[in-house]
């Protein structure tokens, strides 16, 4: 059985770049609600769609998130989960449908969050994380992996990124507080270099 991965943080910690990675060298499923929402995002649900709330930096409800995951876990040999859980309820949930092997938590300060956040780029074919100053593409625009277009998340907006810290901070923040209560977390220094955070976390997954 694949190791089975938690990676918690703010927005901007990280989480995809270091998830995408774990993936590759431990041969696992990435699972992000976060792509996976952004694929579906005009898909019509009992509560409207996943657009109306994440152009908003608001959580989509529960209802619909908790599905998707139960799915992409009940398929993987192993995985790693980020974006998930957000709040005390999808831990609750979590807890029901899987164990986990590793929970890492990414700490980076605030004003980092929203330096990374407003300054993130992504592919717009395959999704690969890039920042106009930390992480530069050998050629501006273009996506390093596929050669497909850079483009900038419509939530990444400063507006939108505050929202969504705050959220975090209402919502998220308790949950990494009920995995260190239950004596499970492990955290990261989410600051230094990605090779950097990337080595740290390989060493809490090669312990589990
Ligand atoms: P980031 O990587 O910057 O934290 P994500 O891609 O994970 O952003 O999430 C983008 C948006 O998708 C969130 O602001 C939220 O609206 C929605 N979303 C993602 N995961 C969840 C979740 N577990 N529960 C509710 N909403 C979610
Ligand atoms: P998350 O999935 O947690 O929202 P991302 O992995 O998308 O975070 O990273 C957010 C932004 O910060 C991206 O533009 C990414 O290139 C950049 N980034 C990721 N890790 C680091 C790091 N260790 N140092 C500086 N910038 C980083
Ligand atoms: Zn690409």
């Amino acid at each position: 059985m694949g190791k089975r991965i938690l990676l918690l943080g703010a927005p901007g910690a990280g989480k995809g770049t270091q998830s995408k990675r774990l993936a590759e060298e431990y041969d696992v499923e990435h699972v992000t609600t976060g792509d996976a929402l952004r694929a579906n995002k005009d898909m019509e649900t009992e509560y409207g769609t996943p657009r109306s709330f994440m152009e908003k930096g608001e959580l989509v409800p529960d209802a619909v998130v908790n599905e998707i995951v139960k799915a992409a876990l009940e398929d993987a040999d192993g995985y790693v989960l980020d974006g998930y859980p957000r709040n005390l309820s999808q831990a609750e949930y979590l807890t029901e449908i899987t164990n986990l092997d590793a929970v890492i938590y990414l700490n980076v300060a605030e004003d980092e969050l929203v330096e990374r956040l407003t300054g993130r780029r992504v592919c717009s074919e395959c999704g690969t994380n890039f920042h106009v100053k930390f992480n530069q593409p050998e050629e501006a625009g273009v996506c390093d992996e596929c050669g497909g277009e850079l483009i900038q998340r419509d939530d990444d907006t400063e507006e939108t990124v505050r929202e969504r810290l705050s959220v975090f901070d209402e919502n998220t923040a308790p949950v990494i507080e009920h995995y260190r209560d239950e004596g499970v977390l492990v955290e990261v220094d989410g600051e230094q270099t990605p090779d950097e955070v990337f080595e740290d976390v390989a060493d809490v997954v090669d312990d589990a």
